[in-house]
């Protein structure tokens, strides 16, 4: 047995009858945070965003969190509370987030969006799985780990932040502010979902990005091509052609160094990414094209997971109207993104796509680049200890092994953690796969939600046997 097994902390009676006894408590309790309609980017929403802080606030202290405060940002709260009595074990960050997405359409809705109900075995309700859901979740955890054994296996810093449906755009600021208070060991974020079929599963890398704007100047004004033409420099020509230049037909980036500190899958990587359910032609007939593209030597999920990528997301100038008019225009744009992987640097890659930019634009020319924002890649590989206890618990309490996956996108939460707070973080979400997360009929499942609370609790009692 593991010293924390021995206390007791999870898998034990205690807590299994606990968790059995409060069901119906529990449940009552997450409708009426749901009940809450903490939509962030609705500015008439702003008091029910600040209720909702509030609900959870009043929660958390109840449950025996401690240091508990609505931490104001600029504009939706940060919930905070911990527990750090656990002398000698880990301390990790909590993450997940009070608000929710809008509801329209409302029409489109089987019952109101924030009059949750339960029908066979799944929860409906705007926020149901994300992200209320599994912040519940969480807390349901701690709750029945304080009040069974007094104590928790782990020092916990729990943030639940108000704003992640509408940017974050506060959130930076704030971590940046609190840098030495989060201070932890690793950080956790439950705001995914399992894999396809509702298969268990860890997220083990999201990609970041790079954004940049290309605008390039000519004349004065548009001309006429015809008076011009030939002579004067066409700014949508010579965009064209750096758009052209800055990538092959195979797919491979061609800017100089992009690939240099791209991190090269481990075979354990290449293996776990195998394993994924994969149809490459109902993935390709799904999205509608005739065929797929991308670097060679790569699988498709390993070109959407493990390779960087860069893309045109959209591109102007000159004349966009009905009928001809024959000019040369004045000026041409582009926004182009680039997706990164671990350990790429955005601010690195962005000096290399301007340095390349530089190099290719004709003297003919004027043009000025953008960078637009910008995320770091994370990657928190599957033999981190992090990672293997999450596998445990998931596996001691769903009764399988879970899979890994590497997102093509980012979470933006994900690259501040390990952009500010220079922290690892371990996805561990529970979302059904088809939970119509931002859509109409929002669903969590009863049997994740309820197993999920149980694998959190397992989580840190898996946690608490790493060593420091
Ligand atoms: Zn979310």
């Amino acid at each position: 047995m593991t010293d924390a097994q021995s206390q007791g902390v999870a898998g034990d009676e205690e807590l299994v009858s606990y968790l059995d006894r409060t069901r119906e408590r529990r449940l009552e309790s997450f409708k009426a945070l749901l009940r809450i309609p903490s939509i962030s980017g609705i500015p008439a929403h702003a008091a029910d965003c600040r209720a909702a802080a509030e609900f959870v606030a009043a929660d958390m202290r109840a449950i025996g969190l401690e240091h508990v405060e609505i931490s104001e940002t600029g504009g939706h709260p940060v919930v905070y509370g911990d527990w750090l009595a656990a002398a000698g074990r880990p301390t990790i960050l909590v993450y997940a987030h009070y608000d929710v997405q809008p509801v329209d359409p409302l029409d489109l809705w089987e019952s109101p969006p924030f009059e949750p109900v339960v029908r066979d075995g799944r929860i409906l309700a705007r926020g149901a799985s994300d992200d209320k859901g599994q912040l519940h979740m969480h807390l349901r955890a701690i709750e029945a780990l304080l009040a069974t054994h007094g104590k928790l296996p782990v020092n916990l810093k729990v943030i639940f932040e108000g704003e992640e449906e509408s940017s974050s755009v506060h959130l930076d600021a704030w971590l940046e502010a609190n840098r030495e208070k989060l201070k932890s060991d690793f950080a956790v974020i439950s705001d995914t979902s399992f894999f396809e079929g509702n298969l268990p599963s860890i997220t083990v890398s999201l990609r970041g990005l790079v954004y940049i704007q290309l605008d390039v100047f000519g004349s004065r004004v548009d001309l006429h091509s015809g008076a011009y033409g030939g002579a004067v420099e066409n700014p949508v020509n010579v965009l064209c052609q750096i758009v052209a230049a800055l990538k092959r037909p195979d797919g491979r980036v061609s800017v100089p160094g992009f690939y240099d500190d791209v991190a090269e899958p481990s075979h354990l990587d290449q293996q776990a990414l195998a394993r994924l359910p994969f149809d490459e032609d109902a993935y390709r007939d799904s999205i509608g094209v005739p065929a797929l593209i991308g670097e060679p030597g790569y699988t498709v999920l390993e070109r959407l997971g493990m390779r960087p990528t860069l893309d045109v997301n959209g591109i102007w100038g000159g004349f966009e109207g009905e009928g001809p008019k024959t000019i040369i225009p004045a000026h041409a744009h582009a926004k182009i993104s680039c997706r990164l992987v671990a350990n790429q640097d955005p601010e690195q890659v962005f000096q290399l796509v301007a340095g390349y930019i530089a190099k290719l634009a004709p003297r003919t020319v004027r043009y000025t680049i953008q960078r637009l924002g910008d995320g770091m890649p994370s990657l928190t590989p599957i033999d981190h200890p992090a990672t293997l206890a999450a596998a445990r618990a998931l596996e001691a309490t769903f009764g399988a092994a879970p899979l890994y996956v590497r997102e093509g996108g980012s979470i933006p939460v994900c690259a501040s953690f390990e952009g500010i707070l220079g922290l690892k973080t371990v996805l561990l979400g529970f979302a059904p796969p088809d939970g119509q997360f931002h859509a109409p009929n929002e669903w969590m499942s009863m049997t994740n939600y309820e197993t999920g609370i149980r694998t959190i609790a397992r989580y840190w009692a898996e946690v608490a046997g790493i060593e420091r």
